[in-house]
């Protein structure tokens, strides 16, 4: 029998009702024994979530403002959830408890962590699952990176010893035993690092909505949903703005081949979208898995006759970029030109200097900065053995009467990244996404 990870977002553990919705999730399939809940999300569209609260609370504490109001209403979202679940279960010594580490100034992480701990706590009296702090197995290094290695060793064994039971997400330990949480939304990493360490068949994502379209549905009316998609592509698409899941969640699975299956916990009957280590499978009707984009990028184009031949010329560009620490996104490049994309807030208050720098640097012929670009990525792995893919993509955006200021394809050929002026973003989606599935 194989293992299923269970991870359940904020909005799938909003309320009482929620609660009850997940647990009929877990029973129905005996192979679900690890659950990694967020904190309680939004019930309506203006509710807050009790992270965000949390992290108020710190704030006020650290001003020295009472956290009394913002404090009791994190308490009547847990009480509710308990009173609502007819749970015997006094948690009254661990709401003081954590209000008073948040006023002895436990630190920022502690306060937003509680959301998921107090959460998990609540989950496993409810399901009757041991609660696993993930204090005592999630675990960060000295500099603040994910400690992979120690917190697969240690966490295996934990879960080893357990059939059922609930491990809160976002949150770990340092080494010097304060607590540190992953960026936010980062309960999808705590799901894939659990699926990791237990060796899972399956990590479920469990959200509120059915997987993934194949665009974004704010610029693409009724897009089609993606049945399966693998990590590569995924990746290439998340970069670029889709959002569903962590973009640090792919990693601890991929890593161990585990496929992910994104679920909405409101209509648990759908088969969401599948993210798999591989995948020969694609629609050869469409053949681009998804469409994604992001505006905001700058370009420095730098021209010098004979480029190609001077060596090291690449080098010193980058190393100026470097001493700014400022990383690049794209850098494509001709015999006497190279263009390097980067993202225009990396750029604030020092694009001057950086110009000035490279004048020194590498004296060019010429050199200008442009903003306002947008990046598209065509995404799919059916391209690979599609020809003529980037023509149709070239032919759709020129057809809808836009300039191409960049073109880039990826030498993993499952994506073709494409920039145009930011006014030229939204119907170059749309056009792109006309060629290959309307
Ligand atoms: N509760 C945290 C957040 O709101 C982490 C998560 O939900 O994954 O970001």
């Amino acid at each position: 029998m194989g293992i299923k990870v269970t991870k359940f977002g904020g909005s799938s553990l909003c309320d009482a009702k929620h609660f009850k919705q997940v647990a009929e999730i877990l029973r129905s399939d005996n192979e679900r024994r690890f659950v990694v809940p967020s904190a309680p999300g939004k019930r309506f569209r203006e509710d807050t979530k009790v992270t965000d609260m949390l992290y108020e609370c710190y704030s006020k504490a650290k001003a020295k403002e009472s956290i009394d109001e913002i404090y009791s209403q994190i308490v009547a979202r847990y009480t509710s959830i308990i009173d609502e679940l007819g749970l015997d279960f006094d948690m009254s010594g661990e709401f003081l408890y954590v209000k008073n580490a948040i006023l002895h100034s436990s630190g920022r992480d502690y306060a937003a962590s509680r959301g998921e701990y107090l959460n998990g706590l609540i989950l496993a009296k409810y399901l009757g699952y041991q609660f696993i702090d993930a204090e005592n197995v999630i675990f960060f290094k000295e500099n603040g990176t994910f400690d992979a290695e120690k917190t697969n060793e240690v966490l295996a064994k934990e879960l080893a010893k357990c059939d059922k039971a609930v491990i809160p997400g976002f949150y770990g330990v340092m080494p010097n035993g304060t607590i540190k949480t992953f960026s936010r939304g980062g309960s999808d990493i705590t799901g894939s690092i659990v699926a990791r360490a237990c060796n899972a068949s399956l990590y479920e994502n469990w959200t509120d909505v059915s997987g993934f379209m194949m665009a974004d549905p704010r610029i693409i009316k009724d897009p089609c949903h993606i049945d399966t998609i693998t990590y590569r592509e995924l990746r290439e698409l998340s970069y670029m703005g889709a959002t569903v899941l962590h973009e640090d969640a792919i990693f601890p699975v991929r890593y161990a081949k585990i496929p992910i299956n994104i679920r909405n916990t409101n209509a648990p009957e759908d088969k969401g979208t599948m993210i798999v280590h591989e995948s020969n499978d694609y629609d050869k009707d469409k053949i681009i898995t998804g469409i994604a984009g992001k505006k905001g990028f700058s370009v420095i184009t730098i021209e010098n006759d004979m480029m190609n031949s001077e060596v090291g010329f690449g080098r010193r560009v980058l190393d100026v970029l470097e001493s700014f620490e400022v990383s690049w996104e794209h850098l494509p490049s001709g015999i006497d030109t190279m263009s390097i994309v980067i993202s225009t807030s990396q750029l604030e208050g020092k694009c001057e200097k950086i110009i000035s720098a490279l004048e020194r640097s590498v004296n060019p012929d010429h050199l200008s900065v442009e903003h306002n670009l947008s990046l598209i990525a065509v995404v799919g792995r059916g391209m690979i053995q599609a020809k003529g893919t980037s023509a149709r993509v070239l032919t759709a955006i020129a057809e809808s009467d836009t300039n191409i200021r960049m073109i880039d394809q990826g030498s993993s050929e499952i994506n073709i990244i494409i920039g145009v002026d930011e006014k030229d973003f939204e119907k170059s989606l749309n056009a792109i996404y006309n060629e290959f599935v309307r």
